[in-house]
């Protein structure tokens, strides 16, 4: 069996396959020959790409979400495909609240102040977390261990959740509620043809003035133009966000140039200990996937 490491995951993660008695290479040369894939958010998993991997029988996307797998095709081809959706928790709910944080206290606007030889400090306009309402759209595994995070920063904590009927970590509210009372609003939704556009022009006008809006779900679920131009009026205080359209963003995605914009590369799963988890998780569904295999052989060798 041969394992195609093809984007970046814990540097333990070849070893630990090899381990198990197979065959793991990150020469992405080799794909035709690869029976298992496994890949993170960069590699594109089209249907073109499926049709250039004859030998594949598993992908193993390490995260949350399997956007960029053509998984209908892919199943059609008899490949399984499976994620490492209970890893990055932990590593998500983390960046969120630093970004939270850092919008709120302009960390990033006093840092490069100082590296350019300025003193902001009349200029800094810091406020608090404690007392303040935050919304959580999408009230999942990652939402969750949001709330628990900024309750203990003494936040009144929000969610919205299409899905979710009830709650003991968050007051659960209707969508139009949220944007009223949100001081913070923080999304947690998977892309889907219910959520993409849902953050637009109409539902940023109805936020209050000074909102801080943190993304760390997707980034298709806002309308990225409404967004700067709510930025550029000062309505939205400040957007900080992980998640782009395309890794990286194209020069022309309007956020690159609007002001208040906090931008990170798409690293909420990238923790240390979150990669290693991952490899943990990786290791365990090869290792089920031979047994399967093996199960099956022995039922075909039986009849
Ligand atoms: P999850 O499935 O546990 O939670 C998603 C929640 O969204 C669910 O409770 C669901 O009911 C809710 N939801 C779905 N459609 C909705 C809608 N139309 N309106 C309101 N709520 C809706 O997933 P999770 O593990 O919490 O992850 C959430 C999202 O975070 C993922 O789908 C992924 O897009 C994103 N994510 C990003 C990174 C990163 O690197 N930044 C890493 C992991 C996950």
């Amino acid at each position: 069996m041969l394992v195609l490491i093809a984007d970046a995951f814990h540097s333990s993660l070849p070893d630990r396959l090899r381990a198990l008695n197979v065959e793991v290479t990150e020469d992405q040369a080799r794909q035709a020959e690869a029976e298992v894939l496994l890949i993170r958010s960069r590699t594109q998993c089209t249907r073109e790409y499926i049709d250039a991997s004859p030998a594949l029988k598993l992908i193993i996307r390490g995260g949350v979400g399997l956007d960029n797998v053509d998984r209908a095709y892919a199943e059609q081809k008899g490949i399984a495909v499976v994620s490492t959706p209970e890893a990055s928790s932990i590593a998500v709910a983390e960046l969120t609240m630093s970004l939270m944080l850092s919008a709120v206290n302009q960390l990033v606007v006093g840092h490069n102040g100082m590296a350019a030889g300025r003193w902001l400090k009349k200029e800094l306009h810091r406020t608090e977390l404690f007392g303040k309402t935050l919304g959580l759209i999408g009230l999942g595994r990652i939402g969750s261990e949001v709330a628990k995070r900024a309750t203990a920063f003494g936040m009144r904590v929000f969610a919205f959740d299409a899905y979710v009927e009830e709650s003991d970590i968050a007051e659960l509210v209707d969508f139009e509620t949220l944007l009223s009372s949100a001081d913070v609003i923080s999304l947690h939704t998977p892309l889907t043809s219910e959520t993409r556009g849902m953050v637009d022009a109409e539902c940023l006008a109805r936020c209050k003035a000074g909102v801080v809006i943190v993304n760390t779900g997707r980034a298709g679920c806002v309308d990225e133009a409404a967004m700067a131009s709510a930025l550029e009026c000062g309505h939205v205080r400040c957007y900080a966000t992980d998640v782009w359209t395309q890794d990286p963003p194209p020069a022309d995605c309007p956020l690159l140039h609007a002001p208040n914009v906090l931008m990170v590369p798409h690293v909420g799963a990238s923790t240390r200990e979150n990669l290693l988890r991952i490899g943990e998780i990786i290791v365990h569904k090869i290792k089920r996937h031979r047994e399967l295999e093996r199960v099956q052989e022995d039922g075909w060798a039986l009849r």
